[in-house]
């Protein structure tokens, strides 16, 4: 079978290698849509703070069952958890699950730009395998995970309804960010970006305003729309640390900034703490997801009013995957871009 690795810094091959034999316990899964996440482009170019496996917001159809599974089909389209916590450790029984020593040791094999994975018996028996209902198609349901990722962020902003809210960033996770910003009863929402067609895509997604920090003073704007306050709460949809110093600014005294851009390692900042300790800010990183998350995604997407289809710009072959990596790197005129296969 076909699956992609990063065969050196920047290098991204198909590789032929053998369907992996599944355990007793197992499942595998045929790959049938995986969406590319800005942090397989950090992967590629090995700046990556996260486990190396590329592609992790995936779907497909079950190829093959353990004897000992239960309660699956040859054949159910499956959206698939590449991580999962172990729901009894001292941080998941405080709701820290990302940060299981567990999580980021559980993965599927090899990855999700292969056209078959194996999904081990932890991931299975945990619940990483969620069915997908038929209104769901393949495409979409790529943006399960990602979604989740997002509703994960915005429930640990404690945003509360008529909260404002300003998105840095307008690529594929700030505009699911708007998106469900104006689901979770947010009131004025600002989308920031310095790319013109992201700013459009914005506004069509629910921002209120949209501004362009190379044209415009974002920080003087928001604070003038806010009566002088900033914004309760300030999402950092991007990886670059300047933007922590510009939501520190753009945020009210009390206020909350979302870090959700994984930064690439070793990034570094220097300012001054006394104004995060002055105005009471709440800096709050949310890095992936759990199935508790997915399964919201799941419900909002089968329901028809998550509308985030129209963030799919381009799709790829998986013959094709280095490509799509860096259709979505450069960002041009790409917003999400999934790889197919089968
Ligand atoms: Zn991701
Ligand atoms: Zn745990």
């Amino acid at each position: 079978m076909k699956a992609a690795s990063v065969v050196r810094p920047s290098i991204v091959q198909i590789e032929d290698r053998p369907i992996p034999k599944i355990g007793p316990s197992d499942v595998l899964v045929k790959m049938r849509a995986c969406g590319v996440c800005g942090t397989d482009i950090e992967k590629v170019r090995g700046l990556h703070i996260t486990p190396p496996m590329l592609g992790h917001e995936v779907v497909g159809e079950i190829a093959e069952i353990g004897e000992q599974v239960k309660g699956f089909e040859v054949g159910e389209r499956v959206f698939v958890h590449h991580h999962v916590p172990c729901y009894v450790c001292h941080y998941c029984r405080r709701g820290d699950y990302t940060v299981c020593n567990s999580f980021v040791q559980t993965t599927i094999e090899p990855c999700g730009f292969a056209e078959y994975f194996r999904v081990p018996r932890t991931n299975v028996e945990r619940g990483a395998i969620l069915k997908l209902p038929s209104n769901i198609s393949y495409e979409e349901g790529a943006l399960i995970e990602p979604t989740a990722c997002c509703i994960r962020g915005l429930s640990k902003s404690r945003i509360r309804p008529g909260d404002d809210f300003v998105v840095i960033g307008c690529g594929p996770m700030g505009l699911t960010h708007i998106r469900l910003l104006t689901i979770f009863g947010a009131g004025r929402i600002f989308g920031t970006d310095v790319v013109g067609f992201r700013l459009e895509a914005a506004k069509k997604l629910g921002a209120s305003a949209v501004l362009n920090p190379r044209s415009e003073d974002v920080v003087e704007q928001v604070r003038e729309q806010t009566s002088g306050r900033g914004a309760d709460g300030v999402i950092v949809s991007v990886g670059a640390p300047e933007a922590i110093l510009q939501a520190i600014d753009l945020v009210r005294k009390g206020g909350m900034v979302v870090l959700f851009g994984a930064p690439s390692r070793g990034a570094m900042l220097s300012y001054d703490v006394s104004k995060i300790f002055l105005k009471e800010i709440s800096l709050i990183p949310s890095y992936s997801t759990s199935e508790l998350e997915t399964n919201v995604a799941l419900e909002l997407m089968a329901s028809g009013r998550l509308g985030l289809s129209s963030i799919i710009t381009h799709t790829f072959r998986l013959e094709d995957t280095a490509e799509a990596i860096r259709c979505a790197a450069e960002a041009k005129a790409s917003l999400k871009v999934i790889v197919k296969s089968g």
